[in-house]
């Protein structure tokens, strides 16, 4: 199909909730999509950071194929041997926290809210940081201290507060006798990379402890391993009591984990909370192919070894000359802050066949799969450097002033 019929059917039939490129992919392989044109792309920011280990990873394909034929779904007042298998590798790298299934990472993020109200109940309220994003739905909105996400939806969830990141002083302003939990991602994304100090996740343990109130990891997008660590807690050496995890988690099958210490977890009885689909067999199955796999071709090694040479590479393009402010890092998760909106330089990447995001006007956003190589890193920071150039040329010297989308 010709991508200008493919745009006139999703106009005719798909709600445009979505600001779509006019571009329709037919294929993955690893880093590389192949779009209806046959033109071959880079992807560095594949899925949105969902698919960790590149496109149709050959191991989770085959789990899928194999698990379809078997099981897809069974209800949860049945067990199914793919729920709890994968439910033990996650616990067991996840210092034996008990797992609860689910579907997306706002899901996930629904769940931690509704067990930080039960097991601190009466207390209700949570604060969570300016510019984090936790999902899109109605609690998860409500956590998002973004006041654009929950604009046109009021009222929203009541209960929640918004501090500043990485001051503690504003956290412990925000807590009241009703308080049950800080939620926070440790490294936020969407808001553009910006990563958690250490000493702020060590304070806010210390400062929930004090107060009994549960500290929550949104870690939607931090794991498995995108720090470099199978969970962003054990980058920064912090124990959350509840920690969310979606986006890589499968392979790319839409699957989402809560995962919370026993005792924390206990409050969670049956009648509470469900899902219909969560922990399906070949999600399940899909899950523990990828973890399987991300533990063979160690993938954690590879964030470890080529996030300080990306420093390196990228520390070079960090000048006026090129229009680039700043770069920040954690693990796999790399913002580039531009002096300028960067909508454009985007579009002009992808027409060089580089895909990569700009989140927040000015900051550029890549969350490379975890087993890519350092020849295909290379080849994407070289063509983003002749974008760059291309567009600082285009802007002159003129320095935009920065503007969120
Ligand atoms: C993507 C994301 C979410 C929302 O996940 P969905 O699967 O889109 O619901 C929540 N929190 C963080 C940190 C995210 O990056």
């Amino acid at each position: 199909m010709k991508i200008s019929d493919i745009q006139d059917q999703f106009s005719e039939h798909v709600i445009a909730n979505y600001n779509r490129t006019p571009v329709c992919f037919v294929r993955g392989e690893g880093s590389r999509l192949w779009d209806t044109e046959g033109r071959e792309y880079l992807d560095l920011f594949p899925g949105w950071g969902v698919a960790g280990l590149g496109h149709c990873h050959p191991k989770v394909a085959e789990a899928i194929c194999k698990q379809s034929k078997k099981l897809i779904h069974v209800a949860n007042n049945f067990y199914n041997e793919e729920q709890g298998a994968f439910a033990e590798i996650i616990s067991t790298h996840a210092d034996n926290r008990k797992v609860y299934f689910c579907n997306s990472g706002a899901e996930a993020n629904e769940a931690a809210i509704k067990l930080a109200r039960l097991a601190r109940q009466p207390r209700y309220k949570i604060v969570t940081m300016m510019e984090s994003f936790h999902g899109r739905t109605f609690g998860a909105i409500s956590a998002t201290g973004q006041p654009e996400y929950q604009a046109g939806f009021s009222p929203i969830v009541p209960g929640f507060s918004y501090a500043r990141m990485n001051d503690l002083a504003s956290v412990a302003e925000n807590i009241d006798q009703d308080t049950c939990a800080i939620m926070l991602e440790p490294v936020q994304g969407e808001s553009g990379v910006i990563p958690a100090t250490p000493e702020f996740l060590q304070g806010l343990r210390k400062l929930a402890d004090e107060k009994n109130l549960l500290l929550i990891f949104d870690e939607v997008q931090t794991a498995p391993c995108r720090l470099g660590k199978w969970f962003g807690y054990q980058y920064y050496g912090v124990q959350p009591d509840i920690i969310t995890t979606a986006k890589a988690i499968a392979g790319g099958m839409p699957m989402a984990a809560m995962l919370a210490k026993p005792e924390v977890a206990a409050a969670l009885k049956p009648g509470t909370h469900a899902s219909t689909f969560g922990g399906h067999s070949i999600g399940c199955a899909a899950g523990i192919a990828g973890w399987k796999a991300m533990e063979e071709e160690k993938v954690m090694d590879n964030v470890n070894t080529l996030g300080p040479w990306l420093d390196e590479r990228l520390g070079a393009i960090v000048k006026p000359v090129m229009g680039v402010k700043a770069v920040r890092r954690a693990g796999f998760m790399i913002g580039i802050v531009l002096e300028f909106p960067g909508a454009d330089l985007v579009a002009d990447c992808r027409n060089h066949g580089l895909l990569i995001n700009c989140t927040h006007g000015t900051v550029l956003r890549m969350l490379p799969a975890l087993n890519i190589s350092k020849e295909d890193l290379e080849k994407g920071v070289t063509i983003l450097e002749e974008c760059l150039d291309r567009a600082v040329r285009r802007t002159g010297s003129v320095r935009l002033t920065p503007v969120r989308d």
